[in-house]
């Protein structure tokens, strides 16, 4: 099979439940049981409070896209997704923002714009691995 794009190569336990959920179609965060903060990305010490006391969540699925890009060009060999591409940043409704593409969407300034509702859609890339990509609320437009 010819990916579009390079695997994620897991290989630090604290992001070992976002990966599985992901598997399995679910966002997962990492929250906070000291001061109760979702945070993005995954790690071992709560970048709000530095308690090390973390749990997971599973994330509605929703946020608002906060701030985009069009790409019209890859520069990056490994990557063999057609052109143009959205990049996104998703502002997630438990707070956290995360890198990732908009998709099913006109890749069109007139299609796309901030703070519009949207929601998470998975990728799979392997039977391992699938990643989180974001499409406008209520499926393609
Ligand atoms: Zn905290």
């Amino acid at each position: 099979m010819d990916l579009q794009r390079p695997v994620p190569q897991p290989i630090t336990p604290e992001a070992k439940p976002y990966w599985e959920g992901a598997r399995e179609g679910k966002l997962m965060l990492p929250k906070c049981q000291a001061c109760g903060k979702a945070f993005f990305y995954p790690r071992v010490m709560c970048p709000f409070c530095s308690s090390r006391d973390i749990a997971w969540i599973q994330a509605s699925g929703r946020g608002t896209l906060y701030s985009f890009e069009i790409a019209h060009q890859i520069l990056n060999k490994a990557f063999k997704v057609k052109p143009p591409v959205i990049l996104a940043m998703v502002e997630l409704e438990e707070g956290p923002r995360l890198m990732t593409n908009l998709v099913n969407v006109a890749p069109d300034p007139k299609a796309i714009t901030c703070d519009m509702p949207v929601e998470v859609v998975f990728e799979k890339l392997t039977d391992e691995i699938s990643l989180p990509m974001f499409q406008p609320a209520g499926g393609a437009r």
